[in-house]
């Protein structure tokens, strides 16, 4: 590959990610976040947990976590550290199972984000690493109705 190619050469799964993302067995299904839920209180976390956040239990199990949240709050950055597209916007979204996690948003060309908004989660481009590798990781973008 000459220095000159601009084009991704692969596409790596982040591996902050890779016990997060359920990616999909078959096109029809679609790909998940996996969430821990305390065995003891019921409380939902994400990543890695040594204790429960709310009683300090460290029994949990595996649960697939909503694809579906809303927008609680979200800021655009139109300067961007090395392999983010900007403009870069990250966003808190709420999702039922009572978490609130950080991820960047998808917005579409013309598209605006209001606080509430429904959203999806996605998979896709998150960087571009020194190797000129697109970095996939999750992302959440507005529902279309
Ligand atoms: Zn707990």
């Amino acid at each position: 590959m000459s220095d000159l190619d601009n084009k991704p050469s692969k596409q790596i799964l982040d591996p902050a990610f890779s016990n997060v993302i359920k990616l999909p067995d078959s096109p029809s299904e679609k790909p998940y976040l996996i969430g821990k839920r305390c065995c003891n209180c019921g409380q939902f976390t994400i990543g890695k947990k040594i204790v429960c956040p709310r009683c300090y239990s460290e029994d949990f199990e595996e649960r697939p976590l909503s694809r579906r949240g809303t927008l609680y709050s979200y800021s655009i950055s139109r300067v961007t550290p090395f392999g983010f597209d900007a403009p870069l916007v990250l966003g808190l979204v709420d999702l039922p199972e009572g978490l609130r996690i950080w991820s960047q948003i998808e917005v579409g060309s013309g598209e605006s984000l209001e606080i509430g908004m429904d959203l999806e989660m996605i998979v896709g481009r998150t960087r571009i690493d020194e190797g000129n590798n697109e970095i996939l990781g999750f992302k959440f973008k507005p529902i279309r109705s």
